[in-house]
């Protein structure tokens, strides 16, 4: 094949060279041609990829118009003996134009959507737009969205290696800090009108950075610099540019591109343009690696809030990770369209999810490290694979499963559990505690629970964040079932200190609150009541184990939390469960808690409608969406602010226990992301009577785990072996050995 592309810029040639190089390698012909920009074609020389030299261009809209038809001119010559089959090129008006007089069709990339000149010089000459997913303006019926970054031509982990060498060129000593500065000359077409930092500006966060012990690089895009900034000037080779980029520990940007290059790369940005956000920059702003700014307005205060972060650097790095968890490699993905084309146009418009298959067929996806069982993946910190690549949460499901079997031994197990139950409640009016949100999973517990004979109490504990259908299900289902119907309400203002309190901890498990009290609430009605077995919905097989990075609770991890950022300094009425009442439970008074569902063949497809037909329970959209909290929580919460996307869990039990494949799960996570639904959130701040500005700062927060506060997480790993005991005798559940001790 004989292809044409033309370059006009430094960034494009590096996101053609790696396509180049690999078609070359495949037998293909290019014919290159680059604007005369010394950087550019410095690049190209590096590269090994041969060009013709187009000339200089022009800085003013007259003088571009002319160099347009003279390039025009020379280049169809050029191309006319050259005689390609197809043209490439990012926004260049030229190659479409020549690409529609030779009748052969243009491929162009674009991801700049403030440039309204450009589109209109190659729109109609071209045969298909790419755009990258985040591209906001509609091009028509020739525009196709990729997901994926255009930085990605040259930053995935497919051709991107990071050099680290590139410290000792800058001077650095180990661990030395160092803040980049790129100031751009406000001369490309779009950018006529626009600016950035005042000279001012940059004067005193050059002082800042220096007085907190950072050193500090400029990188000029203009040829002249002020003479005070000359000394801070970059002075490296060009293709060592990503790599500065990669180790700074923060960015100061003019310039678009390399603030996305830098928020790719893992490194906080601070971006200062006056025109309208692209699309690239909107999504990495999203993801907590981007701060825009219009004007110098505000720099610096968020500069030194920034730099005030604890682990701002590694937070960022893994920030960067979600931000390309699923993006696919597009120099694999433009190899396979041209290489086929027209074909992978048709294919892509019956299937546009077909660009995903494609990055498997051509790369080694060596990016987000994704189980390959299940798709609990990196963003899991605890995650740990073995040579299969399996993680250890499969592991875990293979041990439950291999002391759960759903087998003959299943049966007879449930049959003497119930015989059991009814035993020791045999003089009681309830034989056992249910506890229920409305939920599938608490429903269906408490509905096989009777199927079996058994006489439960049903519990529910109302935290003050029920919806109306959750009411609505407990109401209907205890009536259908002919269960009493038990409810502990939250004292308000004490529940709410409490989860205020675990936001400001800024973990990720801020919503044990709720499970905490659920649990304790439970323990302590069995025990009034006289009951000894409390009979919970949870199972391996559809819930799965949350990873402990996700989800830890213990009594002091609660209450050493509470302490340091509760209001509120003693609790009068929280349910609070101490290690000391815990053992009494468990030990003396022999309170049990089992997993009832672990016993059966539960399938959520099934039970739904069961619950439907039967009990005329509700679906209420989403796991765990039956508490406006929890939504709140899963659905804004973890994945804005930790990237945690709890589903992951979920799906991953569903497809160990063979109730979907992991090709549909994947599906289901990239495709039907959680509705981010505004209203949501603002019903939760206003409810916990919090500020919108208070808000803010909880989600700006740096990023905790369990393990900056007290828990009794080594006293576990201390007691492991009695745990092991008890759990063997089922005293305790198995899942705390295997998940806390083990
Ligand atoms: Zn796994």
């Amino acid at each position: 094949m004989r292809i044409f592309i033309d370059i006009g810029h430094p960034a494009h040639v590096h996101y053609f060279r790696n396509f180049i190089k690999i078609m070359e390698a495949k037998g293909h012909t290019f014919f290159v041609s680059a604007r005369n920009r010394s950087i550019i074609h410095y690049l190209l020389e590096k590269y090994n990829i041969r060009f013709w030299d187009r000339g200089k261009g022009k800085n003013n809209i007259l003088g571009k118009i002319i160099y347009m038809l003279v390039a025009d001119i020379k280049l169809l010559q050029k191309s006319i003996k050259f005689k390609p089959d197809i043209l490439i090129s990012f926004a260049s008006p030229y190659a479409a134009q020549i690409a529609w007089v030779l009748r052969k069709p243009h491929i162009v990339f674009d991801d700049t959507e403030h440039t309204r000149f450009a589109p209109f010089l190659y729109k109609p000459f071209s045969k298909v737009i790419l755009n990258p997913s985040c591209y906001y303006k509609q091009m028509g019926r020739k525009q196709f969205r990729f997901n994926s970054f255009t930085e990605l031509f040259y930053l995935h982990t497919n051709y991107y290696i990071p050099n680290h060498e590139v410290l000792s060129l800058l001077g650095l000593n180990n661990d030395e800090k160092y803040v980049l500065l790129r100031f751009v000359s406000w001369k490309a077409l779009h950018d006529i009108g626009h600016t950035g930092l005042d000279f001012d500006v940059k004067e005193e966060l050059i002082n800042l950075f220096e007085k907190k012990g950072y050193r500090v690089f400029i990188s000029n895009e203009a040829e002249k610099t002020e003479p005070f900034l000359e000394k801070y000037l970059l002075k490296i080779p060009p293709e060592f540019m990503h790599d500065v980029l990669k180790y700074a520990y923060l960015f100061i940007s003019e310039s678009g591109t390399m603030a996305s290059e830098a928020a790719i790369l893992g490194t906080p940005v601070v971006y200062i343009n006056s025109l309208p956000l692209m699309g690239y920059l909107q999504e990495e702003q999203k993801h907590g690696l981007l701060y825009p700014f219009s004007s110098s307005f505000g720099v610096i205060k968020k500069v030194e809030e920034l730099l005030s972060f604890p682990d701002l650097k590694k937070t960022c790095q893994t920030r960067s990770q979600t931000l390309l968890f699923g993006k696919i490699d597009p120099t694999g993905f433009l190899i396979w369209f041209v290489e086929e084309y027209p074909t992978s146009l048709k294919i892509l418009h019956k299937d546009p999810e077909y660009q995903i298959r494609v990055k498997s067929e051509n790369s080694k996806d060596k990016g987000l490290k994704i189980c390959s069982r299940c798709i609990l993946d990196t963003t899991v910190s605890d995650i740990l694979f073995d040579e299969k690549g399996e993680c250890q949460y499969c592991k875990i499901h293979d041990e439950m499963e291999r002391l759960h079997p759903l087998d003959n031994s299943s049966k007879q197990g449930i049959n003497e559990l119930v015989a059991k139950i009814k035993y020791h409640g045999r003089k009681k009016p309830y034989d056992c505690i249910v506890g229920v949100s409305g939920g599938r999973d608490s429903t269906y517990t408490l509905y096989t629970a009777v199927k079996l004979g058994l006489r439960p109490l049903a519990v529910h504990f109302d935290n003050g964040w029920n919806t109306e259908i959750s009411v609505k299900n407990i109401k209907k289902i205890c009536e259908k079932l002919n269960v009493p119907l038990y409810t502990i309400v939250a004292d308000w203002e004490e529940f709410k200190d409490l989860q205020i309190a675990f936001l400001k901890a800024s973990t990720p498990d801020a919503d044990i609150p709720t499970d905490y009290a659920i649990y304790s609430v439970l323990y302590e009605v069995a025990y009034k009541e006289g009951i000894r077995y409390i009979l919970n919905g949870h199972s391996f097989r559809t819930e799965g184990t949350s990873p402990i990075s996700w989800t830890y609770m213990d009594p002091l991890y609660v209450s050493s939390v509470h302490k340091r950022f509760g209001e509120i300094k003693r609790f009068k009425s929280f349910p609070h469960m101490t290690f000391v009442k815990l053992i009494w439970f468990l030990f003396v008074k022999g309170i049990r808690e089992i997993r009832l569902l672990e016993y059966i063949d539960y399938r959520q497809k099934e039970a739904d409608q069961i619950l439907m037909s039967e009990l005329d329970w509700e679906y209420y959209g989403g796991h765990h969406h039956e508490n406006m909290y929890t939504k709140f929580f899963q659905s804004y919460y973890l994945p804005t602010k930790f990237y945690i996307d709890k589903r992951k869990t979920e799906l991953s039990a569903l497809i160990r226990s063979g109730q979907i494949n992991r090709e549909e799960a994947l599906k289901e996570i990239k495709s039907n992301s959680y509705k981010n639904e505004p209203e949501t959130v603002a019903y939760a701040i206003s409810k916990l009577g919090i500020t919108q500005e208070e808000f803010n700062k909880i989600m700006n927060e740096p990023i905790k785990s369990h393990s900056d506060y007290h828990t009794y997480l080594e006293l576990m790993h201390i007691l492991k072996w009695p745990i092991k005991i008890a759990a063997r005798f089922k005293l305790v559940p198995q899942i705390m050995y295997l998940k806390y001790a083990k």
